[in-house]
């Protein structure tokens, strides 16, 4: 399995993406929910225009945009535009953002249920529940976090506006004092930043010993080690909140900066007054209306810095999500794969050999034929690489080297759907998804009506405990299918196969062992269901091997032995050795 580069990501790039692809089929509540963040700003900034106006009012009525007697209503006006707007735009945003969250859940779940086991294995972490809904919500948020910060931006723009509008000059000044403080907050920014990937090495460290030292406890107190252990651990404690009081530090530094800044602009506003006081009658009103402006902008910028941490956290998550995404199934039909025409059910293997993706040789030139109709099964210990063999068939892997071949066709020249549907399989584990009995035979053939679904369940020896389930077989099940015992689950994927009726079966039989009834009820259906099928079983109960027309005996990826019971027995080799562990007084009771 190729992995796919690691592609550098933006916080641009990964905005962008997230923008276009899942933002914007929500683009009509989106843009509403922009415009109104700037119907919020401009009744925001328009505060401190107003409030310029009412200190006119108060002392040059004359010159005053309106009567002083209109400020209550002008207030109240703004008042209600703005909370309004806020409410309808939160409300928008949150809609568009949940809604693609839901895609980008759908759209991982879909890669997922479609990518290729060996990309499954490899993000086994990945694709866990938590780690899906964690990287969904992390990215969602910091989108939300996004809007928040372009909300503060328009704001500070449309403050700043009206400030210019009150008096530019003064807004100037202002400007120029503040802007005194960019320099030292991106420099701590960046302080903080390196700091804090410094604390997360740091917390690494610190718990990796820690769990190092309860590991190897037996250790560690038979040695009487403890003292060490302590010390050891302490150091790496200290180095810890070394880097804590550092991150405090930085970030204590800011509001010293801005409140010395913010005095700062202040006096500047009142030096830059006394200029001007004898020059404009309206300099008091000005002076009060900047101050309301200031008043406006100051909390917002205090957050602004907030916003780029979340949004370096959002895109970490996303390119997470994204590289889930980007990723390409290798086993898909290839472009104009004919379908699998499966008449006689034949299956050859032809030099195979096959590596996980972890690297471990399942499969060393394996060869066989499995001819129509044949029942062959498969033994070996634990590991052998019999699952294996099944999963090439299917093409849940393909082989590293050699062919498998269904009727003659290269199972990776024909359509996946094709191919999968010429198989049916009875496994031993997770046979049972939920919804009703009935919906969990017709699994096997989506398209067959009650009457199949019943005959199915009827040749499968299932339909006499399904009509006894309260609600027959629209009883309602859950994958772990309490009420119904092993043999019962057993038989049911048995009635599945037999409604698929493929003429390829894969048979893995449960290891454990059912009880005499249950394993009488079990193999009559099996029986009805391989008749006439080509058959390949993991056998694990005697019945089944004695029954097959040739066994293989794997071990470590080969195989080692081939032929009937007799044959094999009479070679006295492995199959001999393991018939003798497993099977010896079974045969005796069964024979
Ligand atoms: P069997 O079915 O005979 O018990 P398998 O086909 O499951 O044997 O395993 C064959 C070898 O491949 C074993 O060494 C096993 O550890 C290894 N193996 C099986 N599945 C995987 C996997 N998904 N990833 C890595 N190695 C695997």
């Amino acid at each position: 399995m190729a992995q796919s580069p690691e592609k550098p990501i933006t916080l641009w790039s990964a905005y962008k993406r997230f923008l276009w692809v899942w933002i914007w089929p929500h683009r009509g509540k989106f843009i509403t929910a922009v415009v109104l963040a700037m119907v919020v700003a401009i009744a925001t900034g328009a505060f401190a225009k107003v409030t310029q106006q009412i200190v006119i009012a108060l002392t040059e009525p004359e010159q005053a945009a309106f009567p002083l007697a209109w400020a209550p209503a002008v207030i109240i006006l703004l008042a209600v535009v703005r909370s309004f707007a806020t409410y309808a735009k939160q409300i928008l945003i949150n809609a568009a953002i949940t809604g693609a969250a839901q895609q980008m859940q759908i759209d991982l779940y879909k890669k997922f249920l479609w990518a290729d086991m060996a990309t499954l294995q490899d993000e086994a972490s990945a694709s866990s529940a938590a780690r899906f809904n964690n990287d969904v919500n992390i990215a969602t948020g910091s989108a939300q976090v996004v809007f928040r910060g372009y909300s503060m931006m328009t704001i500070i723009l449309s403050t700043l506006a009206f400030m210019v509008s009150i008096n530019w000059q003064l807004t100037l000044a202002f400007v120029a004092v503040l802007s005194l403080a960019v320099g030292p907050i991106l420099q701590i920014g960046k302080r903080m930043r390196r700091l804090s990937s410094r604390n997360q090495a740091q917390v690494g460290v610190v718990t990796a010993g820690v769990a190092e030292g309860l590991t190897s406890i037996r250790l560690i107190r038979t040695y009487g080690l403890e003292d060490r252990a302590l010390d050891d651990a302490s150091e790496d404690f200290a180095k810890l909140r070394k880097l804590k009081l550092k991150q405090v530090d930085a970030t204590a530094r800011i509001i010293p900066i801005t409140e010395l800044l913010g005095g700062v602009a202040v006096a500047a506003l009142l030096t830059v007054i006394v200029i001007f006081l004898n020059e404009d009658e309206n300099i008091i009103a000005d002076f009060v209306g900047l101050l309301a402006g200031m008043g406006l902008i100051a909390p917002q910028s205090q957050r602004l810095g907030k916003i780029y941490t979340k949004m370096q956290q959002g895109v970490a998550a996303m390119a997470r999500v994204y590289a889930v995404l980007d990723e390409e199934a290798e086993i898909v039909s290839k472009p104009g794969a004919e379908p699998l025409v499966a008449t006689r059910g034949e299956v050859v293997f032809d030099g195979v050999s096959f590596a996980y993706p972890d690297g471990t040789l399942a499969l060393d030139s394996v060869s066989f034929t499995v001819s129509t109709g044949q029942t062959v099964a498969f033994v070996g210990r634990s590991g052998a690489g019999k699952s294996t063999v099944f999963n090439l068939i299917p093409r849940l892997y393909d082989a590293t080297q050699g062919r498998v071949l269904i009727d003659g066709q290269d199972v990776r020249d024909v359509t996946i759907e094709s191919l999968r549907e010429g198989l049916s399989l009875v496994s031993q584990d997770s046979v049972l998804l939920s919804g009703t009995l009935a919906d969990n035979i017709r699994f096997g053939r989506p398209g067959a009506d009650d009457a199949q679904v019943i005959a199915a369940a009827q040749a499968a020896s299932a339909d006499a405990f399904i009509t006894a389930q309260p609600e027959g077989y629209a009883t309602k099940i859950t994958p772990e299918a309490h009420g119904l015992s092993g043999g019962q689950r057993q038989r049911m994927s048995i009635a599945r196969a037999m409604l698929r009726d493929a003429p390829i079966l894969l048979l893995d039989e449960p290891t454990s062992a059912l009880d005499a009834e249950a394993e009488a009820a079990v193999r009559a259906s099996l029986d009805r269901l391989t008749e006439g099928k080509t058959t390949l079983v993991i056998a694990h109960r005697l019945a089944t091997i004695l029954s097959a027309d040739q066994i293989m005996v794997m071990d470590a990826g080969k195989i080692v032995e081939r032929g009937t019971h007799t044959e094999l027995l009479a070679l006295g080799g492995i199959y001999a050795g393991l018939f003798k562990l497993q099977f010896e007084d079974a045969q005796a009771s069964a024979l």
